[in-house]
């Protein structure tokens, strides 16, 4: 459920037009809803926390959607960040997040950024390979620090969705295998600087069927009973994120309850462990719209309709990354459009100079003209967080609406601003 709907007649995030703010700031601009957001996050804390499991830590995954005013919103909703480099971490502790609600993982952490991570005090760093036990060991020791550890563990399961998300299986790079994470586990059990607080799994992002989570999740509980039956004491485990959003033409992604009922189920009997999550998409993307102006409306004489935007490749990247389909809708929609007026075939497609600049070919849309305003449905994940400014087109701004009213919570850059970025070679003077 989200809070895009169509309010007098033109589509609106909660009580704001989408075309009011379309005119204040601009397009192409990112808009977020503020009770989609908490409501994803309290909809799976609910979900969990009835299926008993008790004391979740939920730690939203900053890459999703990096915006602090998006990580306080969840954050005072009682989220927690799941972060993958020193900015996020900083990100995170910009938006109120309390360290100890943090968790650090990646697989290629550099000294400095666990240093830092040490120093915020966060709860947890998620390990991917030996080397980086020894290194965050040491840095522990060096600092007098003890950084709890948990063992990123690769499950070996295919968890289905693309191939560019996928991480869950042993060919990709993320963590270790079952058998290296018992003796990593009981490794760092006795090394000064990191103690082991736990194991995690990650298996993948856009998962939309429970099987390969539920053979992940097994697989973990059963690591869990063989560390414990050593003698080492496990205290939490963390389930990672993936649970999908429902992007319109992909299967509709599992509800929040039957995941934490499978849980549940699959961790019957464990005894006493806290779960840890770290979902981003399903939290952020239907929170989130991209909207965008027509330009204009190219016909080729052989009849196919390109219908160009402001927005580009570089504003959303996920359709020409992972070729992924967002339901685009028409922003003041004409009254013959919602009686079911003749939709037009359209390739819809940004202003950049390559043909990966295609949103979308063949898609049935209301008949738009130039000037309109569309929407990029469930754009809230990935979206800006990956936006770029190739082609140097100004970094698209991001909007957040709660109730009537809105902010800018990331204003479009001026060319000014853009160019001040760079500096001359003194020999080019
Ligand atoms: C990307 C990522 C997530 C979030 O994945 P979603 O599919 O957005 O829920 C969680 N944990 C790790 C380690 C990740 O890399």
């Amino acid at each position: 459920m989200n809070h895009f709907e169509l309010k007098g007649g033109e589509l609106a995030c909660e009580d704001v037009a989408l075309s009011t703010i379309a005119a204040a700031v601009g397009t192409p601009v990112y808009v977020y809803s503020s009770a989609t957001l908490v409501r994803h996050f309290t909809v799976l804390r609910d979900a969990l926390t009835g299926a008993g499991l008790k004391d979740p830590l939920i730690a939203f995954a900053v890459k999703a959607n990096p915006n602090v005013a998006v990580l306080r919103t969840l954050a005072q909703a009682g989220a927690g960040a799941d972060v993958v480099s020193e900015g996020e971490i900083r990100r995170a502790l910009a938006a109120g997040v309390p360290p100890e609600r943090i968790v650090f993982s990646g697989v290629g952490k550099s000294a400095g950024e666990i240093e830092f991570a040490l120093k915020a005090g966060v709860a947890e760093i998620n390990l991917e390979s030996e080397p980086e036990l020894d290194l965050v060991s040491a840095i522990g020791q060096r600092l007098g620090k003890r950084a709890a550890v948990a063992i990123r563990v690769n499950p070996d399961v295919e968890a289905g969705g693309h191939a560019k998300i996928s991480t869950g299986k042993a060919e990709n790079k993320f963590g270790v295998s079952l058998a290296e994470a018992e003796r990593l586990y009981a490794k760092a059990s006795n090394l000064p600087g990191a103690p082991p607080v736990g194991v995690a799994c990650h298996i993948g992002s856009q998962i939309t069927d429970l099987a390969p989570m539920e053979a992940a999740f097994a697989k973990m509980r059963a690591l869990v009973e063989r560390l414990r039956g050593e003698g080492l004491s496990v205290e939490r485990l963390d389930l990672g994120g993936g649970l999908g959003a429902p992007y319109f033409n992909a299967p509709t992604p599992p509800d929040p309850a039957d995941y934490a009922a499978m849980i549940a189920r699959t961790m019957k009997g464990l005894g006493d462990i806290q779960f840890a999550f770290e979902p981003g998409r399903m939290i952020a993307a239907n929170a989130g719209v991209l909207v965008s102006r027509v330009q204009h409306i190219h016909e080729r004489p052989e009849g196919r309709k390109f219908l160009v935007l402001d927005a580009a490749m570089n504003d959303l990247l996920r359709p020409a990354m992972y070729d992924a389909y967002h339901d685009i809708r028409p922003v003041n929609p004409r009254p013959s459009d919602e009686k079911g007026g003749e939709p037009v075939v359209y390739d819809v497609v940004g202003p950049i100079c390559e043909t990966g600049d295609t949103f979308t070919r063949d898609r049935a849309l209301p008949p738009l003209k130039a000037g309109d305003l569309v929407a990029f449905m469930t754009a809230g994940a990935y979206g800006a967080a990956m936006s770029s400014e190739y082609n140097s087109r100004l970094l698209v701004p991001e909007v957040l609406v709660k109730g009537d009213q809105y902010a800018v919570i990331r204003p479009r850059p001026t060319y000014d601003d853009m160019l001040a970025r760079e500096a001359n070679a003194p020999w080019l003077s």
